[in-house]
């Protein structure tokens, strides 16, 4: 898409010349049409649990007569629901504060690796076990990297609570970190659902889900691996997704051992 804009050049009452000023807007377009996507999309996911919020609250209002098992079960709801939206708040001040921040915005540490491996499963573990799933650390010379351990321990728990989101009981996650020359590589493997290969380009979109009634049940937001995206290139890494229907998930991140703070 190209604008142009054209000012004739007077001297003397008579035309000269012409000034031709040709902008090419379409990668703004594309921004813009982004930024109104996106607007509606929290438009819609904020607006979904607070209609059913105002629902469950009119009939408790109208019916004082409710026996107390439904009336515990109609609260239930609406807590649920409000969580929801805490989460999905939290989660989109988190990515529009990443976007807005500039190297040196954050803390720039060393990270041992170990530690925020073993301190990430620990937050799981009693998920984990409730719902048998296994979790299982394999971690091979990881020693230290350059990173906002806060942030990576964000990443970590996206990723985890993904894959105990969708691994059903008897199934099993095996969080690893290697050294491969010059960089860490980090995996969360999960023998969960998997993800069909027409939706696997499309999850680090933000609000991307499959299965938007399971993921929604299951309170995601659609925003966590676009999250986890962010911090990882944030600190100058990449990620990968290969995952099989049935067949499990593995999410594959590789750090810079040196310091490349994009
Ligand atoms: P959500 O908050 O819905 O989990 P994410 O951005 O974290 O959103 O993930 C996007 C979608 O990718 C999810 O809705 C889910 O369908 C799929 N997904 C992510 N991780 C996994 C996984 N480990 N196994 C199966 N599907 C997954």
């Amino acid at each position: 898409l190209l604008h142009v804009h054209v000012t004739a050049i007077r001297s003397e009452g008579s035309v000269d010349g012409y000034v031709a000023l040709i902008r090419d807007v379409t990668e703004q377009e594309r921004l813009n049409q982004a930024q109104r996507d996106f607007v509606a999309n929290v438009s819609h996911e904020l607006r979904t649990p607070l209609t059913s919020i105002k629902s469950y609250i009119e009939v408790l209002r109208e019916r004082s007569d409710m026996d107390e098992g439904t009336r515990q079960q109609f609260l239930a709801v609406i807590d649920q629901e409000t969580e929801r939206m805490v989460r999905l708040t939290r989660d989109l001040l988190q990515l529009s504060g990443l976007s807005r921040t500039r190297p040196g915005g954050y803390r720039r540490g060393v990270v041992d690796v170990k530690a925020w491996l073993i301190a990430a499963i620990d937050r799981f573990q009693l998920q984990a076990e409730a719902q048998s799933v296994a979790i299982e650390l394999d971690l091979l010379d990881a020693g230290t990297m350059p990173g906002d351990r806060d942030m990576l321990d964000r990443v970590l728990d996206n990723l985890l609570s993904n894959a105990l989101k969708y691994t059903p009981a008897g199934g099993r996650i095996v969080l690893s970190a290697r050294v491969k020359r010059n960089v860490l590589e980090v995996r969360v493997a999960d023998t969960g659902v998997g993800i069909p290969p027409e939706d696997l380009p499309h999850v680090f979109e933000r609000f991307y889900r499959v299965d938007k009634a399971r993921s929604r049940r299951k309170g995601g937001s659609g925003l966590g691996l676009a999250l986890v995206r962010e911090i990882t290139e944030l600190h100058g890494g990449d990620i990968r997704l290969e995952s099989r229907v049935d067949g499990g998930t593995t999410v594959i991140l590789t750090f810079p051992l040196q310091e490349d703070w994009s």
